[in-house]
């Protein structure tokens, strides 16, 4: 008999299951609290159920969890990054960064991805299979138990489209919220995507309060097709009314993540027709000089160009920061842990 997975329960499922077994209503929160809160990883964890119960819950239900492969830590700024194995096998990579407002982690949301955009690692090796809302979770939960602290901020940023796994990260957000689990608000949660509009107008639905991240990378069709392939399904403009259309219904500001690429998308033309096109829009750019991976020969602009790019849009009306490069020094950038695992290579820390 295949094993329910109860760490992708709300706490309700978890009630209705436990009334199933007979069981008072207390013990539902109490279950709840050991697997979401403490993120035990088997049942003989949970001191203060009987044996017999542990039993039983161990023949109905499977916790999923994650084991740590490997683990890096930065010398410059103690950027943690681990390598997480899932109970099938299946390698995924987060990161978690000190921030003086508190901890934050960036958690991974399919094995692999699809969306194979030029300058990322991720999609390298393919698309695997996506994370169940359990496997997101433990993420965090095997973090905080490794390293003894509280994650107070998530961006849904490791490897994945966060929007190609809808359902499951809808389910994670629900859950990590719970005021009986996590409770990490919404507030503190940023959702990145590539630009999938029809599932940008759901989670409009959802009216939820995370921030909406958009990895834009480029200003008009021509370039973005180039390195992002999703571009030529859902193109800029469309894109970008989507983004209107959130930006107004949800009052949220939309956080544009613009990687700079030196000769492709740094030059003053992208920053002019950048800042056109973002003009009286909710929104904030995010310019990141883009992290060089092995596998493609995309270079990183020097601090000048970067300036400049930032002057241009801020001439222009447009609120921009340039992204404080953490964890520099141990592949922090998506997939690139989990490619130089793949490959045999040696980890450099
Ligand atoms: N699929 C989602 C979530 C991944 S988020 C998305 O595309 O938004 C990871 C972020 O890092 C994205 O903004 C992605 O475009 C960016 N990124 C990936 N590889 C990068 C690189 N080499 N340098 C800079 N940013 C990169």
């Amino acid at each position: 008999m295949d094993r329910a997975d109860i760490k992708s329960m709300s706490l309700s499922e978890l009630s209705e299951k436990c009334r199933a077994f007979d069981l008072p209503a207390f013990r539902a929160k109490q279950i709840y609290k050991w697997l979401q809160v403490r993120g035990v990883a088997s049942f003989d964890e949970m001191t203060d159920l009987s044996r017999d119960l542990r039993g039983v819950l161990a023949e109905h239900f499977e916790i999923l969890f994650c084991s740590i492969k490997r683990k890096q830590v930065s010398a410059l700024d103690g950027t943690v990054k681990y390598l997480f194995e899932l109970n099938d096998g299946e390698l995924i990579e987060s990161v978690v960064m000190k921030y003086k407002y508190g901890y934050t982690i960036c958690v991974s949301t399919q094995v692999g991805c699809k969306m194979n955009c030029a300058f990322c690692a991720s999609g390298l090796s393919g698309f695997v299979r996506d994370l169940y809302p359990s496997e997101i979770l433990s993420q965090i939960h095997a973090a905080q138990n490794d390293l003894g602290i509280q994650i107070s901020h998530i961006v849904l940023m490791g490897m994945g489209e966060p929007l190609d796994n809808f359902d499951n990260v809808m389910k994670f957000l629900d859950i990590v919220s719970n005021p009986d689990g996590l409770n990490i608000s919404m507030r503190k949660i940023s959702l990145s995507t590539s630009g999938i509009v029809p599932r940008i107008y759901d989670l409009l639905e959802k009216k939820l309060q995370l921030t909406l991240s958009i990895s834009l990378h480029a200003p008009n069709d021509e370039i973005r097709s180039r390195i992002m392939p999703v571009n030529k399904k859902y193109g800029i403009d469309e894109l970008l009314k989507a983004c209107r259309t959130y930006a107004k219904t949800t009052s949220r500001r939309i956080s544009f993540e613009y990687a700079l690429i030196s000769g492709v998308t740094d030059t003053d033309e992208c920053a002019v027709e950048l800042a056109s096109k973002l003009k009286n829009m909710l929104c904030h750019v995010n310019l990141i000089p883009v992290n060089e991976v092995t596998e493609n020969s995309f270079k990183r602009p020097g601090a000048e160009r970067t300036e400049r790019f930032m002057g241009i849009l801020e001439n222009n009306g447009i609120n921009a920061t340039v992204r404080r490069s953490l964890g520099s020094d141990i592949d922090a950038s998506c997939g690139q842990l989990r490619n130089r695992h793949k490959k045999g290579e040696k980890s450099v820390c």
